[in-house]
């Protein structure tokens, strides 16, 4: 089985910016009700349409107060009991990050090191990419960050 997902966050300065669960330096960050990190509810949905699921918004929807300023860890987190809970596992992970700035080259190991160890992969089971949006169109006026992420599972 595979699932795909992809997310995308509006930028505006001061405020945070996480992906796949690391803080990263940033003189922007995500406008969203939880923290926005785009990384992880890409491989949210991923996870949850490698079993046919649904997605993010069903389970976790953006109105409940529950999930302001929410860890996404915790989405995760459910996507994969909910995998388990129908008899699958998960088999790899790839994801492509789109952001204008800051480069994340220096980031991209952290990154791929922590979801590994929220999916209880080895890391070479996870792979992270990251593109500039080479200053086109919303990623490139850095106007937001978008990721996308595939995910195999098997029984
Ligand atoms: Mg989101």
């Amino acid at each position: 089985m595979v699932g795909i997902g992809n997310d995308l966050h509006r930028l505006e300065a001061g405020r945070r910016l996480v992906l796949g669960g690391i803080e990263i330096e940033s003189e922007l960050g995500c406008v969203a009700h939880s923290d926005g990190d785009a990384l992880l509810h890409a491989l949210t949905d991923a996870i949850l349409g490698a079993c046919g699921a649904g997605d993010i918004g069903d389970l976790f929807p953006d109105t409940d107060i529950k999930y302001k300023g929410a860890d996404s860890r915790q989405f995760v987190a459910e996507a994969l009991r909910i995998m388990h809970s129908r008899g699958l596992r998960l088999v790899n992970i790839d994801a492509v990050i789109m952001l204008q700035t800051p480069k994340l080259s220096s980031y991209k190991a952290h990154i791929r090191r922590n979801i590994a160890e929220i999916c209880g992969l080895d890391e070479s089971l996870v792979n992270v990419k990251a593109k500039t949006g080479e200053r086109l169109g919303y990623i490139g006026n850095s106007q937001g960050v978008e990721a996308i992420c595939v995910v195999q599972a098997e029984k």
